[in-house]
Protein backbone atom coordinates (compact mmCIF):
# COMPACT_ATOMS: atom_id res chain seq x y z
CA UNK A 1 0.00 0.00 0.00
CA UNK A 2 1.07 3.38 -0.98
CA UNK A 3 0.29 7.14 -0.53
CA UNK A 4 0.45 7.05 -4.62
CA UNK A 5 -2.38 4.18 -4.78
CA UNK A 6 -4.29 7.45 -4.75
CA UNK A 7 -3.72 8.86 -8.07
CA UNK A 8 -5.77 7.37 -10.43
CA UNK A 9 -4.41 7.72 -14.50
CA UNK A 10 -6.80 8.37 -17.03
CA UNK A 11 -6.06 9.86 -20.40
CA UNK A 12 -8.13 12.50 -22.27
CA UNK A 13 -5.59 13.26 -24.77
CA UNK A 14 -5.37 9.54 -25.74
CA UNK A 15 -8.70 9.57 -26.76
CA UNK A 16 -7.99 11.65 -29.58
CA UNK A 17 -7.27 10.14 -33.10
CA UNK A 18 -3.83 8.42 -33.28
CA UNK A 19 -2.05 10.77 -35.58
CA UNK A 20 -2.38 12.79 -33.00
CA UNK A 21 0.26 11.22 -30.44
CA UNK A 22 2.57 8.31 -30.67
CA UNK A 23 2.32 5.98 -28.00
CA UNK A 24 5.44 5.24 -26.14
CA UNK A 25 7.43 3.88 -22.99
CA UNK A 26 9.22 6.58 -21.28
CA UNK A 27 12.81 5.21 -21.90
CA UNK A 28 14.29 3.88 -17.69
CA UNK A 29 16.56 6.55 -16.85
CA UNK A 30 19.48 4.75 -14.83
CA UNK A 31 19.95 4.75 -11.25
CA UNK A 32 17.26 7.36 -10.35
CA UNK A 33 17.93 9.67 -6.86
CA UNK A 34 15.28 12.39 -6.05
CA UNK A 35 16.64 15.75 -6.20
CA UNK A 36 13.76 17.47 -4.70
CA UNK A 37 10.14 17.56 -4.71
CA UNK A 38 7.08 20.46 -4.43
CA UNK A 39 4.52 19.50 -1.66
CA UNK A 40 2.56 22.35 -3.22
CA UNK A 41 1.99 20.37 -6.36
CA UNK A 42 1.62 17.70 -4.86
CA UNK A 43 -1.62 18.76 -2.89
CA UNK A 44 -3.00 19.50 -6.34
CA UNK A 45 -3.44 16.30 -6.95
CA UNK A 46 -4.08 15.34 -3.41
CA UNK A 47 -0.85 13.55 -3.08
CA UNK A 48 0.37 13.36 0.41
CA UNK A 49 4.09 14.15 0.87
CA UNK A 50 4.74 11.39 2.61
CA UNK A 51 4.50 9.69 -1.11
CA UNK A 52 7.88 11.48 -2.17
CA UNK A 53 10.10 9.10 0.75
CA UNK A 54 8.62 6.32 -1.18
CA UNK A 55 10.60 4.53 -3.74
CA UNK A 56 8.06 4.20 -5.90
CA UNK A 57 7.57 7.76 -6.37
CA UNK A 58 11.41 8.02 -7.73
CA UNK A 59 10.62 4.46 -10.01
CA UNK A 60 7.11 6.16 -11.32
CA UNK A 61 8.39 10.04 -11.67
CA UNK A 62 11.72 8.58 -13.32
CA UNK A 63 9.66 7.29 -15.86
CA UNK A 64 10.89 3.63 -14.00
CA UNK A 65 7.70 2.15 -13.45
CA UNK A 66 4.13 2.69 -14.78
CA UNK A 67 1.24 3.68 -12.09
CA UNK A 68 -1.80 2.12 -13.13
CA UNK A 69 -4.01 3.30 -15.63
CA UNK A 70 -1.01 5.65 -17.26
CA UNK A 71 -0.79 5.61 -21.04
CA UNK A 72 2.08 7.26 -22.00
CA UNK A 73 2.49 9.11 -25.20
CA UNK A 74 4.21 11.70 -27.03
CA UNK A 75 2.38 14.82 -28.84
CA UNK A 76 2.53 16.11 -31.88
CA UNK A 77 2.66 19.73 -32.80
CA UNK A 78 4.01 22.40 -35.29
CA UNK A 79 5.53 25.79 -34.49
CA UNK A 80 7.06 28.87 -35.80
CA UNK A 81 10.60 29.44 -34.01
CA UNK A 82 11.50 32.76 -33.97
CA UNK A 83 9.31 34.05 -36.65
CA UNK A 84 9.96 31.23 -38.78
CA UNK A 85 7.67 28.44 -39.60
CA UNK A 86 9.44 24.90 -38.65
CA UNK A 87 7.41 22.25 -39.35
CA UNK A 88 6.90 19.51 -37.01
CA UNK A 89 8.50 19.67 -33.77
CA UNK A 90 6.25 17.84 -31.48
CA UNK A 91 7.02 16.16 -27.41
CA UNK A 92 10.86 15.43 -28.39
CA UNK A 93 11.36 14.48 -24.44
CA UNK A 94 7.77 14.80 -22.96
CA UNK A 95 6.11 12.09 -22.37
CA UNK A 96 2.37 12.10 -21.21
CA UNK A 97 1.47 10.07 -18.50
CA UNK A 98 -2.37 10.58 -18.26
CA UNK A 99 -4.43 12.70 -16.06
CA UNK A 100 -5.27 12.61 -12.19
CA UNK A 101 -7.95 14.24 -10.54
CA UNK A 102 -7.23 17.66 -9.15
CA UNK A 103 -8.14 18.58 -5.80
CA UNK A 104 -9.97 21.62 -7.54
CA UNK A 105 -12.38 19.13 -9.43
CA UNK A 106 -10.80 19.58 -12.94
CA UNK A 107 -7.64 17.50 -13.92
CA UNK A 108 -4.38 17.84 -14.52
CA UNK A 109 -1.91 16.33 -16.72
CA UNK A 110 1.36 14.71 -15.89
CA UNK A 111 4.26 14.75 -17.93
CA UNK A 112 7.66 13.69 -17.86
CA UNK A 113 10.50 16.23 -19.28
CA UNK A 114 13.43 14.50 -20.28
CA UNK A 115 12.62 11.15 -20.41
CA UNK A 116 13.88 9.75 -23.76
CA UNK A 117 13.63 9.35 -27.45
CA UNK A 118 10.19 10.08 -29.11
CA UNK A 119 9.31 10.11 -32.87
CA UNK A 120 9.22 13.66 -32.28
CA UNK A 121 13.13 14.28 -30.90
CA UNK A 122 14.64 15.33 -34.52
CA UNK A 123 18.40 15.81 -33.62
CA UNK A 124 18.09 15.54 -29.77
CA UNK A 125 18.91 12.55 -27.51
CA UNK A 126 15.54 13.04 -25.40
CA UNK A 127 17.48 13.88 -22.43
CA UNK A 128 17.02 17.21 -20.16
CA UNK A 129 20.15 17.93 -18.25
CA UNK A 130 20.26 18.46 -14.39
CA UNK A 131 21.02 22.19 -15.01
CA UNK A 132 18.19 22.82 -16.66
CA UNK A 133 15.13 20.78 -15.02
CA UNK A 134 15.98 22.31 -11.95
CA UNK A 135 15.81 25.91 -13.66
CA UNK A 136 11.98 24.58 -14.63
CA UNK A 137 11.38 23.01 -11.32
CA UNK A 138 12.00 26.13 -9.20
CA UNK A 139 10.66 28.89 -11.57
CA UNK A 140 7.56 26.89 -12.79
CA UNK A 141 7.04 26.69 -8.41
CA UNK A 142 8.10 30.51 -7.88
CA UNK A 143 5.81 31.45 -10.99
CA UNK A 144 2.94 29.97 -8.95
CA UNK A 145 4.01 31.78 -5.90
CA UNK A 146 3.68 35.14 -7.33
CA UNK A 147 0.56 34.09 -9.28
CA UNK A 148 1.08 33.98 -12.41
CA UNK A 149 -0.59 31.18 -14.58
CA UNK A 150 1.93 28.47 -15.06
CA UNK A 151 2.44 25.33 -15.47
CA UNK A 152 3.58 23.13 -12.23
CA UNK A 153 6.31 20.99 -11.31
CA UNK A 154 6.19 18.17 -8.80
CA UNK A 155 9.72 16.79 -8.66
CA UNK A 156 12.99 16.69 -10.32
CA UNK A 157 14.89 13.35 -10.49
CA UNK A 158 18.27 12.89 -11.19
CA UNK A 159 20.81 10.45 -12.68
CA UNK A 160 24.34 9.76 -13.66
CA UNK A 161 23.79 9.22 -16.88
CA UNK A 162 24.99 11.72 -19.15
CA UNK A 163 24.00 13.58 -22.08
CA UNK A 164 26.11 15.63 -24.34
CA UNK A 165 25.45 19.26 -24.16
CA UNK A 166 28.40 22.30 -24.18
CA UNK A 167 30.03 19.80 -22.14
CA UNK A 168 28.82 16.30 -20.82
CA UNK A 169 26.20 17.00 -18.24
CA UNK A 170 24.18 14.78 -15.86
CA UNK A 171 20.51 14.11 -16.74
CA UNK A 172 17.32 14.68 -14.89
CA UNK A 173 13.82 13.78 -15.34
CA UNK A 174 11.06 16.87 -13.95
CA UNK A 175 7.17 15.74 -13.92
CA UNK A 176 4.96 18.59 -15.37
CA UNK A 177 1.64 19.72 -14.19
CA UNK A 178 -1.03 21.42 -16.11
CA UNK A 179 -4.80 21.14 -16.99
CA UNK A 180 -3.23 20.47 -20.90
CA UNK A 181 -0.11 21.04 -22.75
CA UNK A 182 -1.57 21.52 -25.84
CA UNK A 183 0.18 24.63 -27.88
CA UNK A 184 -0.54 27.40 -30.42
CA UNK A 185 2.20 25.04 -32.68
CA UNK A 186 -0.43 22.02 -31.73
CA UNK A 187 -3.46 23.96 -33.72
CA UNK A 188 -0.83 25.59 -36.58
CA UNK A 189 -0.12 21.84 -36.80
CA UNK A 190 -3.22 20.75 -38.94
CA UNK A 191 -3.78 24.09 -40.19
CA UNK A 192 -0.57 23.66 -42.37
CA UNK A 193 -0.80 20.27 -42.97
CA UNK A 194 -4.21 21.09 -44.49
CA UNK A 195 -6.21 18.67 -42.57
CA UNK A 196 -9.07 20.88 -41.21
CA UNK A 197 -11.21 17.65 -40.14
CA UNK A 198 -8.16 16.93 -37.50
CA UNK A 199 -8.20 20.94 -36.32
CA UNK A 200 -11.88 20.88 -35.65
CA UNK A 201 -11.41 17.53 -33.78
CA UNK A 202 -8.34 19.35 -31.25
CA UNK A 203 -10.31 22.55 -30.89
CA UNK A 204 -13.48 20.89 -29.87
CA UNK A 205 -11.41 18.64 -27.80
CA UNK A 206 -9.83 21.74 -25.87
CA UNK A 207 -12.99 23.97 -25.53
CA UNK A 208 -14.67 20.92 -24.20
CA UNK A 209 -12.21 20.05 -21.57
CA UNK A 210 -10.79 23.40 -21.25
CA UNK A 211 -13.21 26.06 -22.48
CA UNK A 212 -16.85 24.42 -22.30
CA UNK A 213 -19.00 27.58 -21.33
CA UNK A 214 -17.72 28.62 -25.00
CA UNK A 215 -20.08 25.78 -26.40
CA UNK A 216 -23.37 28.22 -25.62
CA UNK A 217 -21.64 31.10 -27.98
CA UNK A 218 -22.69 31.66 -31.69
CA UNK A 219 -18.97 30.23 -32.99
CA UNK A 220 -17.29 29.03 -30.24
CA UNK A 221 -14.01 28.61 -32.56
CA UNK A 222 -14.33 32.44 -32.98
CA UNK A 223 -14.95 32.44 -28.95
CA UNK A 224 -12.06 30.04 -28.24
CA UNK A 225 -9.58 32.60 -29.92
CA UNK A 226 -11.02 35.57 -28.17
CA UNK A 227 -10.17 33.81 -24.77
CA UNK A 228 -6.92 32.98 -25.58
CA UNK A 229 -5.98 36.09 -26.75
CA UNK A 230 -7.32 37.89 -23.86
CA UNK A 231 -5.30 35.02 -21.44
CA UNK A 232 -2.11 35.93 -22.97
CA UNK A 233 -2.23 39.72 -22.86
CA UNK A 234 -3.18 39.29 -19.09
CA UNK A 235 0.00 36.66 -18.82
CA UNK A 236 2.35 38.81 -20.85
CA UNK A 237 1.32 42.21 -18.70
CA UNK A 238 1.71 39.99 -15.97
CA UNK A 239 5.01 39.16 -16.93
CA UNK A 240 6.23 42.34 -17.45
CA UNK A 241 5.11 43.58 -14.16
CA UNK A 242 7.29 41.66 -12.67
CA UNK A 243 10.28 41.36 -14.99
CA UNK A 244 9.96 38.19 -16.05
CA UNK A 245 11.29 37.04 -19.48
CA UNK A 246 10.73 33.83 -20.87
CA UNK A 247 13.53 34.04 -23.81
CA UNK A 248 11.76 31.57 -26.83
CA UNK A 249 8.29 32.48 -27.30
CA UNK A 250 7.64 30.14 -30.22
CA UNK A 251 4.51 29.95 -31.12
CA UNK A 252 5.55 25.57 -29.87
CA UNK A 253 5.87 27.02 -26.59
CA UNK A 254 2.99 28.97 -26.03
CA UNK A 255 -0.08 27.51 -24.11
CA UNK A 256 -3.70 27.13 -25.44
CA UNK A 257 -4.87 27.93 -21.59
CA UNK A 258 -2.13 31.42 -21.65
CA UNK A 259 -0.29 29.69 -18.68
CA UNK A 260 3.72 30.01 -18.70
CA UNK A 261 5.29 27.08 -20.56
CA UNK A 262 8.42 25.54 -21.33
CA UNK A 263 10.75 26.86 -19.20
CA UNK A 264 14.43 27.25 -20.82
CA UNK A 265 16.75 30.33 -20.93
CA UNK A 266 14.10 32.58 -18.55
CA UNK A 267 15.53 34.83 -16.64
CA UNK A 268 14.65 38.16 -14.55
CA UNK A 269 15.19 41.52 -14.60
CA UNK A 270 17.69 43.02 -12.42
CA UNK A 271 19.69 45.54 -14.16
CA UNK A 272 16.94 47.36 -15.72
CA UNK A 273 17.10 47.77 -19.60
CA UNK A 274 13.85 47.07 -21.42
CA UNK A 275 16.04 45.74 -24.44
CA UNK A 276 17.69 42.65 -22.38
CA UNK A 277 17.86 39.62 -24.10
CA UNK A 278 17.62 36.77 -21.38
CA UNK A 279 18.30 34.15 -24.04
CA UNK A 280 22.30 34.33 -25.07
CA UNK A 281 20.87 32.16 -28.32
CA UNK A 282 18.49 35.54 -29.35
CA UNK A 283 21.03 37.54 -30.84
CA UNK A 284 18.51 39.49 -32.76
CA UNK A 285 16.21 40.33 -29.68
CA UNK A 286 12.97 39.10 -30.76
CA UNK A 287 12.41 37.55 -27.36
CA UNK A 288 13.70 40.73 -25.58
CA UNK A 289 11.87 42.51 -22.31
CA UNK A 290 10.31 45.47 -24.46
CA UNK A 291 9.54 42.90 -27.45
CA UNK A 292 6.91 40.71 -25.16
CA UNK A 293 3.80 42.17 -25.38
CA UNK A 294 4.02 42.75 -29.10
CA UNK A 295 5.11 38.64 -30.02
CA UNK A 296 2.23 37.48 -27.86
CA UNK A 297 -0.12 39.57 -29.76
CA UNK A 298 1.71 38.08 -32.94
CA UNK A 299 1.61 34.34 -31.66
CA UNK A 300 -2.31 35.37 -30.81
CA UNK A 301 -2.20 36.43 -34.51
CA UNK A 302 -0.47 32.88 -35.65
CA UNK A 303 -3.06 31.26 -33.75
CA UNK A 304 -5.39 33.05 -35.40
CA UNK A 305 -4.32 32.17 -38.69
CA UNK A 306 -4.64 28.73 -37.69
CA UNK A 307 -8.11 29.00 -36.59
CA UNK A 308 -9.21 30.63 -39.73
CA UNK A 309 -10.98 27.53 -41.37
CA UNK A 310 -13.03 26.67 -38.26
CA UNK A 311 -14.13 30.58 -37.54
CA UNK A 312 -15.19 30.75 -40.80
CA UNK A 313 -14.00 34.41 -42.09
CA UNK A 314 -11.12 36.85 -41.78
CA UNK A 315 -13.67 39.50 -40.67
CA UNK A 316 -14.42 37.11 -37.53
CA UNK A 317 -11.40 36.16 -37.01
CA UNK A 318 -9.79 39.78 -36.71
CA UNK A 319 -12.87 40.71 -34.47
CA UNK A 320 -11.48 37.80 -31.87
CA UNK A 321 -8.02 39.07 -32.10
CA UNK A 322 -8.76 43.13 -32.16
CA UNK A 323 -8.43 43.43 -28.23
CA UNK A 324 -5.39 41.92 -27.33
CA UNK A 325 -3.76 46.02 -27.13
CA UNK A 326 -6.38 46.82 -24.80
CA UNK A 327 -6.50 44.30 -22.59
CA UNK A 328 -2.70 44.52 -22.37
CA UNK A 329 -2.68 47.88 -21.80
CA UNK A 330 -5.79 47.55 -19.00
CA UNK A 331 -3.87 44.89 -16.75
CA UNK A 332 -0.74 46.51 -17.18
CA UNK A 333 -2.20 49.52 -16.13
CA UNK A 334 -4.00 48.05 -13.21
CA UNK A 335 -0.55 46.19 -12.05
CA UNK A 336 1.45 49.46 -12.27
CA UNK A 337 -1.11 51.26 -10.42
CA UNK A 338 -1.14 48.07 -7.57
CA UNK A 339 2.79 48.18 -7.52
CA UNK A 340 2.67 51.82 -7.20
CA UNK A 341 0.25 51.66 -4.29
CA UNK A 342 -2.16 53.84 -5.90
CA UNK A 343 -5.78 53.68 -5.40
CA UNK A 344 -6.95 55.98 -7.31
CA UNK A 345 -6.64 56.87 -11.30
CA UNK A 346 -5.39 59.86 -12.40
CA UNK A 347 -4.91 61.89 -16.39
CA UNK A 348 -1.29 62.32 -15.73
CA UNK A 349 -0.75 58.37 -14.72
CA UNK A 350 0.83 57.13 -17.54
CA UNK A 351 3.83 59.98 -17.60
CA UNK A 352 4.26 59.40 -13.89
CA UNK A 353 4.93 55.36 -14.92
CA UNK A 354 7.00 56.26 -18.15
CA UNK A 355 8.94 59.25 -15.99
CA UNK A 356 9.59 56.21 -13.84
CA UNK A 357 10.65 53.63 -16.32
CA UNK A 358 12.90 56.45 -17.62
CA UNK A 359 14.82 57.13 -14.37
CA UNK A 360 15.16 52.97 -13.82
CA UNK A 361 16.59 52.96 -17.46
CA UNK A 362 19.25 55.39 -17.26
CA UNK A 363 21.08 54.45 -13.52
CA UNK A 364 19.90 50.74 -14.77
CA UNK A 365 18.40 49.87 -11.45
CA UNK A 366 17.67 46.47 -10.24
CA UNK A 367 13.39 46.01 -10.80
CA UNK A 368 12.66 43.95 -8.17
CA UNK A 369 14.48 46.16 -5.66
CA UNK A 370 13.36 48.87 -6.81
CA UNK A 371 9.97 48.34 -6.53
CA UNK A 372 10.07 46.41 -3.22
CA UNK A 373 11.94 49.40 -1.45
CA UNK A 374 9.36 51.91 -3.10
CA UNK A 375 6.57 50.37 -0.74
CA UNK A 376 9.14 51.63 2.50
CA UNK A 377 9.46 55.48 1.00
CA UNK A 378 7.04 57.69 3.64
CA UNK A 379 5.54 60.76 2.01
CA UNK A 380 7.06 63.26 4.83
CA UNK A 381 9.91 61.66 5.66
CA UNK A 382 12.93 61.68 2.80
CA UNK A 383 15.19 59.44 4.98
CA UNK A 384 12.53 56.27 4.27
CA UNK A 385 13.83 56.65 0.76
CA UNK A 386 17.79 56.30 1.13
CA UNK A 387 17.87 52.42 0.49
CA UNK A 388 15.75 53.42 -2.75
CA UNK A 389 17.75 56.44 -3.91
CA UNK A 390 21.20 54.40 -3.26
CA UNK A 391 20.24 52.24 -6.03
CA UNK A 392 20.16 55.03 -8.17
CA UNK A 393 23.75 56.61 -10.06
CA UNK A 394 21.44 59.17 -11.04
CA UNK A 395 20.01 60.50 -8.15
CA UNK A 396 18.66 64.32 -9.31
CA UNK A 397 16.98 61.79 -11.63
CA UNK A 398 15.44 59.71 -8.81
CA UNK A 399 14.80 62.94 -6.77
CA UNK A 400 12.88 64.35 -9.46
CA UNK A 401 10.54 61.95 -10.06
CA UNK A 402 10.59 61.02 -6.39
CA UNK A 403 8.57 64.33 -5.73
CA UNK A 404 6.20 63.84 -8.67
CA UNK A 405 5.13 60.55 -6.46
CA UNK A 406 4.94 61.76 -3.10
CA UNK A 407 2.81 64.23 -4.97
CA UNK A 408 0.41 62.14 -6.61
CA UNK A 409 0.11 59.82 -3.51
CA UNK A 410 -1.04 62.95 -1.63
CA UNK A 411 -3.38 63.62 -4.21
CA UNK A 412 -5.39 60.74 -3.16
CA UNK A 413 -4.39 60.81 0.28
CA UNK A 414 -2.64 58.00 0.76
CA UNK A 415 -2.07 56.07 3.74
CA UNK A 416 1.90 55.52 4.05
CA UNK A 417 1.63 52.15 6.03
CA UNK A 418 -1.67 50.50 4.60
CA UNK A 419 0.32 51.45 1.26
CA UNK A 420 3.34 49.93 1.88
CA UNK A 421 1.27 46.90 3.33
CA UNK A 422 -0.52 46.55 -0.03
CA UNK A 423 2.49 47.50 -2.49
CA UNK A 424 4.38 44.54 -0.57
CA UNK A 425 1.67 42.07 -1.27
CA UNK A 426 2.02 42.98 -4.87
CA UNK A 427 6.07 43.41 -5.24
CA UNK A 428 8.05 40.89 -4.54
CA UNK A 429 11.00 40.63 -2.50
CA UNK A 430 12.11 37.13 -3.98
CA UNK A 431 12.53 36.16 -7.39
CA UNK A 432 15.02 33.42 -9.10
CA UNK A 433 17.57 35.68 -9.58
CA UNK A 434 19.60 33.72 -12.58
CA UNK A 435 22.82 33.65 -10.11
CA UNK A 436 20.83 31.88 -7.47
CA UNK A 437 19.74 29.22 -9.45
CA UNK A 438 23.14 28.54 -10.56
CA UNK A 439 24.48 28.08 -7.47
CA UNK A 440 21.47 25.67 -6.12
CA UNK A 441 22.60 24.39 -9.71
CA UNK A 442 26.10 23.64 -8.55
CA UNK A 443 25.79 22.35 -5.52
CA UNK A 444 23.53 19.70 -6.74
CA UNK A 445 25.89 18.64 -9.59
CA UNK A 446 28.13 17.92 -6.63
CA UNK A 447 25.34 15.97 -5.26
CA UNK A 448 24.54 18.54 -2.57
CA UNK A 449 20.40 19.34 -3.50
CA UNK A 450 20.02 21.16 -0.04
CA UNK A 451 20.19 24.28 -2.00
CA UNK A 452 17.34 23.25 -4.39
CA UNK A 453 15.08 23.02 -1.40
CA UNK A 454 15.96 26.00 0.72
CA UNK A 455 15.50 28.23 -2.64
CA UNK A 456 12.20 26.78 -3.20
CA UNK A 457 10.88 27.48 -0.07
CA UNK A 458 11.97 31.08 0.11
CA UNK A 459 10.26 31.11 -3.19
CA UNK A 460 7.21 29.80 -1.93
CA UNK A 461 6.79 33.01 -0.44
CA UNK A 462 8.27 36.07 -2.53
CA UNK A 463 6.13 38.37 -0.78
CA UNK A 464 7.65 37.96 2.98
CA UNK A 465 9.88 40.03 4.43
CA UNK A 466 12.18 36.65 5.63
CA UNK A 467 14.57 38.80 7.16
CA UNK A 468 16.93 35.54 7.59
CA UNK A 469 17.07 35.36 4.25
CA UNK A 470 17.27 38.91 3.56
CA UNK A 471 20.65 37.94 1.25
CA UNK A 472 18.53 36.00 -1.30
CA UNK A 473 16.97 39.28 -1.70
CA UNK A 474 20.27 41.58 -2.19
CA UNK A 475 21.46 42.95 -5.41
CA UNK A 476 23.36 39.70 -7.78
CA UNK A 477 26.96 39.93 -7.61
CA UNK A 478 29.81 40.97 -10.24
CA UNK A 479 30.01 37.10 -11.24
CA UNK A 480 26.30 36.95 -11.79
CA UNK A 481 27.14 39.63 -14.97
CA UNK A 482 28.63 37.10 -16.57
CA UNK A 483 26.42 34.11 -16.57
CA UNK A 484 24.51 33.61 -19.55
CA UNK A 485 21.70 31.01 -20.49
CA UNK A 486 20.66 29.62 -23.82
CA UNK A 487 18.66 27.18 -25.36
CA UNK A 488 21.16 24.33 -24.92
CA UNK A 489 19.19 22.71 -22.25
P1 LIG B 1 12.24 24.08 -27.00
O1 LIG B 1 13.06 25.10 -27.69
O2 LIG B 1 12.82 23.57 -25.72
O3 LIG B 1 10.82 24.51 -26.82
O4 LIG B 1 12.21 22.80 -27.94
C1 LIG B 1 11.82 22.84 -29.29
C2 LIG B 1 11.64 21.44 -29.81
O5 LIG B 1 12.85 20.69 -29.68
C3 LIG B 1 10.58 20.63 -29.09
O6 LIG B 1 9.94 19.82 -30.04
C4 LIG B 1 11.38 19.80 -28.12
O7 LIG B 1 10.73 18.62 -27.75
C5 LIG B 1 12.63 19.50 -28.92
N1 LIG B 1 13.80 19.21 -28.09
C6 LIG B 1 14.52 20.09 -27.36
N2 LIG B 1 15.53 19.47 -26.74
C7 LIG B 1 15.46 18.17 -27.07
C8 LIG B 1 16.23 17.00 -26.75
N3 LIG B 1 17.29 17.06 -25.95
N4 LIG B 1 15.83 15.83 -27.28
C9 LIG B 1 14.78 15.75 -28.11
N5 LIG B 1 14.02 16.80 -28.45
C10 LIG B 1 14.35 17.99 -27.95
MG1 LIG C 1 9.19 23.83 -26.18
MG1 LIG D 1 11.26 22.20 -24.74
Amino acid sequence: HSPLDRLTFGNSFAALPPSFYTRLMPTPLPAPYLVDTSAGAADLIGLDPAAFADDEFIQAFSGNRLLPGSQPLAAVYSGHQFGVWAGQLGDGRAILLGDVAGNDGGRLELQLKGSGMTPYSRMGDGRAVLRSSIREYLCSEAMAALGIPTSRALSVIGSNQLAMRETQETTAVVTRMAPSFVRFGSFEHWYYNNQHDALKTLADYVIAQSYPELLDSDNPYQALLAEVTRRTAHLMAQWQAVGFMHGVMNTDNMSILGLTLDYGPFGFMEAYDPRHICNHTDQQGRYSYQMQPQIGHWNCFALGQALLPLIGSVEATEEALKHYQAQYAAKLDDLLHAKLGLQTRQPDDDKLFDAMFGVMQASHVDFTLFFRSLGELRQDDPASDTVLRDLFIDRAGFDAWALQYRARLKAENSQDQARKLAMHATNPKYVLRNYLAQIAIEKAQNKDFSEVRKLLQILEKPFDEQAQHAQYAALPPDWAGALEVSCSS
